[in-house]
This record gives structure tokens, C-alpha cells and sequence, in this order.
């Protein structure tokens, strides 16, 4: 399996999304504990006049300037030089030897507890879930390997391995203390995870139910650009509970529902995520599947 030499924590790569921020405080501080003694640690705060902005971001998303296809684009926005001059100063280019795992540390407005986002499938990162999942059972381990490492858009996959930690449910801006635990537990986890498969101690590790990423769900939107639906009552705040075939996802302003679920069943997510306002995003939907890890 992969030695991983250097772990990068990122946080702020979201400007408003403050646990991240704030556990990169308490590493600063030593107040929180990231070394382990086979690799290093180091943290680092992204996007800092979003931050001190208290925005998501100032043009673009600098969650979603990271594929291949994006960095061969011209740097026309504030995130868009901040993503190139972040792959100059961190991205370990052409470096065999080294093997570097950035985790990027995020917030969302959904009801998703603790969320690890794993975007690849193979063995180090199934395992990742497997122990991650034993150390935290209310973890939700979820995959999104649907595109390939180069396609994929986010921050985390800017280096040759990366994940995400995804924490909520918190309103953008503000700062709860059951979320920063939560994310320091999980944030552990993998740290703990990282040590472990680097000094060959895993042990045995049990196989997992975790949730694929399908499909987004659009909100249809009426001819003067307004939202013809919203999320149905009955899912708000239920990430991650199953929906079954012929139950309604979406309710329209007349009050008839829209079910959409072609699927004998399917595991709603990011419902309701208040930065996916502006592109009209009801809810992701996932299946979930064993993971064998064994
Ligand atoms: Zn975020």
C-alpha cells in the first residue's frame, strides 16, 4: 500500500465555512494535535480574502478549478490565479518519491453529520472508509468516483491523493461547537488511518455500507427564472435516510409532488445546500453498496 509522507490539512478554501477555519486555529495554537510520527503535518488556510470576506468565494468557485481541463484555462478570476499559484507552491509536481494527501475541510448547511468524501475507489481510500468507519460509526462514508482523478474539479484532487471531510448540518458563517468536534473526530480518523496503513498496523478491518454518488437533483425553474418546486417536507433534513421508488423528492409551489426516484430505492444528500442557491440544486442522490474491504 502507499507511504504517505506529508499530510497538507486545507481549510478556507470556502471562506465562510468556519469549523476548518477554526481547527486551523487550533493547530496554530497547539491546542490540536495533527502530527503522527511516519509522516509530517502542516495546515493551511486557502482562500484568505474570501475569509476575510466571510464569502464562499469572490468570482468562482475555487472548489471547482482543479481538473485538468480548468488549469490549462486563462486566469480571469481571483480563484482562478489562487488555484494556479496553490498547484505552484504545493503540488509536488514530478516528484515520485514523495507522496503527499491533501484533506480539505468543508461545512455544509445539509443535515449530513460527518461526511468523508472519497473520490476514488481503490484500495488505500476503501480502506480509509473501513477505518474511518470503525473509529466513528455515525461517520457517513460517501464516494464520488464517478469522473476519473483528472477530471475531477475539486481542491483535495489537485495532488496525487485527497479527500474531503464535509461537516454539518451549520449555516455558512457561523461557528458551532458539536460540528468542530465532529470534524476534529473525523479529521483524526484519518490522520489516525494515514499512520496505521503507513506503519503496516492496520488489523482487520470490517466491511462497510457507503453511499455512491448518482445524480444531482435540479429544481425546476418557470420562464421568469423563478423555482417551480422545492424540496418535498418530508426529506428536509434527512440526508442519508432512503427514499423508496415513487416517493416524492420535490414539491411544486401548487402543492403536487414530484418524485423522480426511478430506482427501487435512493439516499438523499447536500438537501437543501444553501451555496448551491444559485445553481438551483435541490438535494445529490446516492445509492448505497457494500464495501469490501477483504
Ligand atoms: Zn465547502
Amino acid at each position: 500500500m502507499v507511504k504517505i509522507n506529508n499530510v497538507l490539512i486545507l481549510a478556507g478554501t470556502h471562506g465562510n465555512e468556519l469549523s476548518g477555519i477554526y481547527i486551523d486555529k487550533l493547530i496554530r495554537d497547539n491546542l490540536y494535535n495533527v502530527q503522527r510520527s511516519s509522516f509530517t503535518s502542516f495546515s493551511k488556510l486557502v482562500n484568505l480574502r474570501a475569509i476575510e470576506c466571510a464569502t464562499r468565494y469572490l468570482e468562482t468557485d475555487l472548489n471547482r478549478e482543479f481538473s485538468n481541463e480548468k488549469n490549462h484555462e486563462i486566469a480571469n478570476s481571483h480563484e482562478k490565479l489562487l488555484s494556479q499559484n496553490f498547484i505552484a507552491e504545493n503540488v509536488q509536481q514530478g516528484d515520485q518519491g514523495n507522496n503527499q494527501l491533501f484533506i480539505d475541510l468543508h461545512n455544509t448547511t445539509s443535515n449530513m453529520g460527518a461526511t468523508l468524501i472519497l473520490l476514488s475507489n481503490d484500495a488505500f481510500y476503501k480502506k480509509m472508509g473501513a477505518y474511518v468507519k470503525q473509529q466513528m460509526p455515525e461517520a457517513n462514508i460517501l464516494f464520488e468516483d464517478e469522473k476519473t482523478w483528472e477530471e475531477q474539479a475539486y481542491l483535495c484532487t489537485a495532488d496525487k491523493y485527497g479527500v474531503m471531510i464535509e461537516v454539518g448540518a451549520q449555516a455558512h458563517g457561523s461557528l458551532q461547537h458539536n460540528t468542530l468536534i465532529l470534524m476534529q473526530k473525523m479529521l483524526s480518523a484519518v490522520l489516525d488511518y494515514v499512520e496505521q496503513s503507513n506503519l503496516n498496523t492496520l488489523g482487520s478491518l470490517k466491511n462497510y455500507d457507503a453511499f455512491y454518488f448518482t445524480e444531482e437533483v435540479a429544481i425546476p425553474i418557470d420562464q421568469d427564472g423563478l423555482r417551480s418546486a422545492m424540496v418535498h417536507p418530508g426529506i428536509c433534513g434527512k440526508d442519508f435516510e432512503v427514499v423508496k421508488h415513487g416517493e416524492p423528492l420535490l414539491i411544486t409551489l401548487q402543492g403536487e409532488e414530484i418524485s423522480r426516484v426511478d430506482t427501487p430505492e435512493t439516499y438523499p444528500h447536500f438537501i437543501n445546500e444553501s451555496a448551491y442557491c444559485k445553481k438551483h440544486i435541490a438535494m445529490a442522490l446516492a445509492d448505497k453498496r457494500l464495501v469490501v474491504v477483504e
